[in-house]
């Protein structure tokens, strides 16, 4: 190649683009030694301020954005190369379906470049299992998802954020982290998306899967994993959201003592494809299955599972699994997408 270029009458161009080239490919080459990292953030706790440092709630969300937090955090040189896209700066209560389907095919066009290695996704706490469980079901990688949160802003004496990042980041950028789904990082543990939920108003130890516990840690000494999620997601996923631009409404329904069908006509009245229930009103799933609304019956207790019946079957309801019923609805919206058939609908539960 050098003789090809020596060759030319601008011979000092060539060399001076060769050595550049060269060069180049050394900062590439020194580069490529840490894995590839980018944050994806949408705001929350974990990038909210409050008035002074002893404040841990009525903090203001939407404060701090990207390059503080990397910033905040100069080990993260160390562990990674750390790209960035703010896709929102807002409190997990508004998200919704055109930020998470944008959001999505972010991630997957991010991991489908090779040299990439992971992702993390900065998310508030409160609907942030949500977001973590849709991922689990539409992003087309094997490679680490994180979600991470904080329970305490970013302005706090001693707040979680930082470390749960750092983590996250670790996560993401190990090769041996591939194939779990998405993951919650909060607290050291290391959680699957699917299993997961928060358990507790403000305490940093609140998420927590119920039924199964952590899929490992991210001690000081290095990152463990004990178990792998069995259910299906990410690159085993039969959903596609590359062409959406919006997801079916689906609406939650909670039962307790002298409720009544008020919710449901209520939500069908305002144009919900699905309903998810924490328990029958016959009359009233019949009157909506006739007008094409598709019901699944969750429970309100936040773990064990609703198992499928005969009975239910034969009502034409599909059954939740152990899915609580906010993530239900998640898994419904994209089972709409495909099929209103109930016993289709029923198999995605049982794999989702
Ligand atoms: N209100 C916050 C949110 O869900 C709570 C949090 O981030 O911890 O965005």
């Amino acid at each position: 190649m050098i003789r090809t270029l020596l060759c030319r009458k601008c011979c000092g161009t060539f060399i001076f683009l060769f050595s550049g080239i060269f060069l180049l490919s050394g900062v590439a080459f020194a580069q490529t030694q840490l894995p590839n990292v980018k944050l994806f953030t949408t705001g929350g706790t974990i990038q909210s301020v409050g008035d002074h440092r002893q404040k841990l709630m009525e903090y203001s969300a939407g404060k701090v954005g990207p390059v503080e937090l990397i910033n905040d955090l100069p080990e993260l040189k160390k562990i990674a190369n750390i790209t960035y896209l703010e896709e929102s700066n807002i409190g997990s209560g508004s998200m919704d379906a055109k930020i998470l389907l944008k959001l999505a095919k972010d991630i997957n066009e991010w991991l489908a470049q090779p040299e990439s290695s992971g992702a993390v996704v900065t998310h508030g706490t409160g609907t942030l299992e949500e977001t973590a469980y849709f991922l689990n079901l539409v992003i087309k990688s094997d490679k680490p998802v994180m979600v991470v949160g904080a329970m305490r802003p970013f302005s706090a004496v001693s707040r979680d954020g930082p470390f749960n990042l750092l983590n996250a980041v670790r996560v993401a950028a190990s090769p041996d982290a591939r194939g779990f789904g998405v993951m919650i990082m909060l607290n050291d543990e290391i959680n699957a998306a699917r299993e997961t939920t928060k358990s507790n108003t403000y305490r940093v130890d609140t998420f927590v899967a119920r039924d199964m516990g952590p899929l490992g840690y991210t001690d000081s000494d290095r990152i463990v994993f004990y178990r792998k999620p069995t259910y299906r997601h990410t690159s085993k996923s039969e959903f596609d959201v590359s062409d959406l631009k919006d997801l079916p409404r689906v609406d939650v329904t909670y039962v307790y003592q002298e409720s009544d069908a008020t919710t449901i006509k209520a939500f069908i009245k305002a144009g919900a494809k699905g309903i998810v229930l924490t328990d029958n009103d016959d009359e009233a799933i019949k009157k909506g299955q006739k007008k094409g609304v598709v019901f699944v019956k969750g429970d309100r207790k936040g773990s064990g599972r609703v198992a499928e019946s005969e009975k239910q079957a034969g009502l034409g309801i599909v059954t939740s699994d152990n899915l609580p019923p906010h993530k239900a609805r998640i898994l419904l919206r994209l089972a709409l997408t495909k099929t209103k058939d109930p016993k289709e609908i029923q198999r995605m539960f049982n794999e989702y």
